[in-house]
């Protein structure tokens, strides 16, 4: 993708802060940190959503990401991350070239869980039946025909 700010990265044409590379990953600092350490995980092959990579991309970037967390949390010191995907426009992507968030977390830094994303108010009630149903229909996609 000519105009995709990360392809660019990843074939060198803009500079970046490499933390890590291999044959189907990158990973980079965040520019903007929303925390010391904020690293972005993403597929050297454009796809817009995680689920458009194909499934070596895939598991070559669960596996760096993996790998990262250790290696990000012990150069901040940092005892934990939230791991972040806005995978579409309406979470919020706005780099349409998929990428996952490691933000390093410390105690009392005040972020939150990924819970304070949704307001009590917004939350959907779900009796039993309902997830009963919607449980049946998601597992419907791994069933044979
Ligand atoms: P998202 O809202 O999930 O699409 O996040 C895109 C992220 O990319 C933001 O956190 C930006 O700060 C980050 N970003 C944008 N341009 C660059 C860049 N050239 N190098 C590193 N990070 C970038
Ligand atoms: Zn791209």
């Amino acid at each position: 993708m000519a105009d995709c700010i990360f392809c660019k990265i990843v074939k060198g044409d803009i500079p970046s802060y490499k933390v890590y590379e291999d044959d189907r990953v990158l990973a980079l600092l965040d520019i903007h940190p929303l925390g010391k350490g904020h690293t972005l995980v993403i597929p050297k092959t454009h796809a817009r959503l995680l689920q458009d990579l194909d499934a070596d991309d895939a598991s070559a970037f669960f596996e760096a990401t993996y790998y990262l967390l250790d290696a990000v949390q012990d150069a901040v010191g940092a005892p934990a991350t939230t791991i972040a995907v806005n995978n579409g426009k309406e979470a919020g992507q706005e780099v349409p070239h998929a990428h996952l968030h490691l933000v390093p977390r410390f105690e009392g830094d005040a972020a939150g869980p990924i819970h304070a994303l949704f307001p009590p108010a917004s939350r959907p009630t779900m009796p039993a039946t309902e997830l009963e149903a919607l449980a049946a229909t998601i597992r419907s996609a791994f069933e044979d025909d």
